[in-house]
């Protein structure tokens, strides 16, 4: 039977992931907007440690989070509940609070319990991107060659979120050009090891706040056991795609939390508009079909149930996560559809509220530039629904492409 209300511990999650962004992000939403590359916000600091302390960072596996013996509501459901909250607060802020990167995310998914004791605590970044390398993420280049106890990293990773203010970066490498996908690992890189430079921070469009660099490697030297996962390259065809299916499930991981982002946004730009134009004397009652509703009434209710269907895709896809069902299609359908709906809702706010969706008195353009990311990084829309047809097609990449 399906049951979708969240469990009390997940409620007081989300509500107090609500507050954090109400009092903490909101109010600064804009001051940070304004300073890109600065040092991690100093009004952050507390935050990291508090969701630390809550169990709500991505260190935690949050299997506790009650549903029942058979149910679980863990790590997914809870990371997708107060993302969605923060970004309501402000994306950027939510991304560059210590302890919730990316690279978390990976070394929760494939780690194993020593990495995660060692590295879990840390604020870990992801470096896959390469100049040459985007959507196509089996194209990389940035090599690891074993010499004696270590590995040898020399390369270069572009437009890595919070590469420069964390702890550490989580860096996809090959281990041999030749090998394709499957000679393609991933590695726990500390901050401060020689061999890695922060070269540049990027200036972006929106997400101001986080902070996104470029990285070289060069002879850059780590303990042979920061590997992620097995370092053997897989000999045949089914082992091959065994090994890299388990790189890219982290994204069956990481890509609820980017919808939720996308959700938080929108459904922020939303209220903001409904609030704008309620001091207008515009009434929103719901009882009334859409053929008695104005076209600006009809187009804030069809925009609230793509939101909805948007939220309950996002919570389809965490909640196989937690119950260990094979969930790429559910992740990249959430990814797409909340991509999507978050840069239509986030825009059509900006043109509904006219000068005001449009200046910098309210965070609706703001909000618009934010969310035009989460349609991009990880996986694009167009890679997304190509993923999607995979799926359902039952085709192999090297199938459909
Ligand atoms: C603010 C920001 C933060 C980021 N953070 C990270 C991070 O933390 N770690 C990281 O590794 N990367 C990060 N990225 C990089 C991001 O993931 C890439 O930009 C993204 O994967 C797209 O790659 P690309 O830019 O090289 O575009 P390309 O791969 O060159 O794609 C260009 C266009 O072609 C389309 N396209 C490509 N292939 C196909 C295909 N087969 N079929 C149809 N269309 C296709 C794409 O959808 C896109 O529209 C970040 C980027 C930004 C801007």
């Amino acid at each position: 039977m399906i049951n979708l209300e969240l469990p009390q511990k997940l409620q007081m999650a989300q509500q107090m992931s609500h507050q954090l962004a109400n009092s903490v992000f909101r109010p600064i939403a804009r001051k940070y907007d304004k300073i890109e590359h600065c040092d991690t916000p100093e009004e952050l600091i507390p935050v990291g440690q508090m969701l630390k302390s809550m169990g709500m960072s991505s260190a935690d596996d949050g299997s506790k989070a009650g549903g029942g013996d058979h149910i679980k509501n863990g790590a997914n459901m809870m990371q997708v509940l107060a993302t969605g909250e923060m970004s309501w607060g402000c994306i950027g802020l939510m991304l560059s609070i210590p302890g919730l990167g990316l690279g978390n995310a990976a070394i929760q998914a494939v780690g194993t319990s020593q990495q995660k004791e060692k590295f879990g605590k840390l604020h870990c970044a992801m470096a896959i991107t390469e100049p040459g390398c985007g959507s196509d993420s089996a194209a990389v280049q940035t090599s690891a060659v074993l010499d004696g106890d270590q590995w040898v990293l020399n390369g270069e990773k572009i437009f890595a979120t919070s590469a420069s203010r964390g702890d550490a970066v989580v860096v996809w490498a090959t281990l041999d050009k030749t090998k394709g996908k499957a000679a393609i690992k991933s590695f726990v890189v500390e901050q401060g090891t020689p061999g890695m430079q922060v070269v540049r921070c990027e200036d972006k469009m929106g997400l101001r706040v986080s902070d996104t660099a470029a990285i070289v490697f060069t002879d850059c030297r780590i303990p042979k056991e920061n590997i992620l996962g097995s370092p053997d390259i897989a000999d045949t065809a089914e082992a091959r795609k065994k090994a890299f299916g388990g790189v890219m499930q982290t994204f069956d991981n990481t890509r609820p939390p980017v919808g939720a982002m996308a959700y938080g946004v929108a459904r922020a730009a939303l209220e903001v508009t409904k609030a704008l134009l309620e001091k207008e004397g515009i009434r929103f009652a719901y009882d009334r079909g859409l053929n008695n509703s104005s076209a600006l009434q009809a187009e804030i209710y069809r925009m609230e149930a793509e939101l909805e269907a948007t939220r309950l895709l996002i919570l389809k896809a965490a909640w196989m996560a937690d119950n260990k069902q094979p969930n790429s299609k559910l992740a990249s359908m959430c990814k797409a559809k909340a991509g999507r709906v978050g840069n239509r809702i986030t825009l059509k706010c900006v043109e509904l509220c006219g000068s005001l969706g449009y200046g910098e008195e309210q965070l609706l353009e703001k909000f618009a530039r934010d969310s035009k990311i989460l349609d991009i990084f990880e996986g694009t829309q167009q890679i997304q629904q190509l993923i999607i047809a995979r799926n359902v097609l039952g085709k192999s990449s090297s199938e459909l492409k």
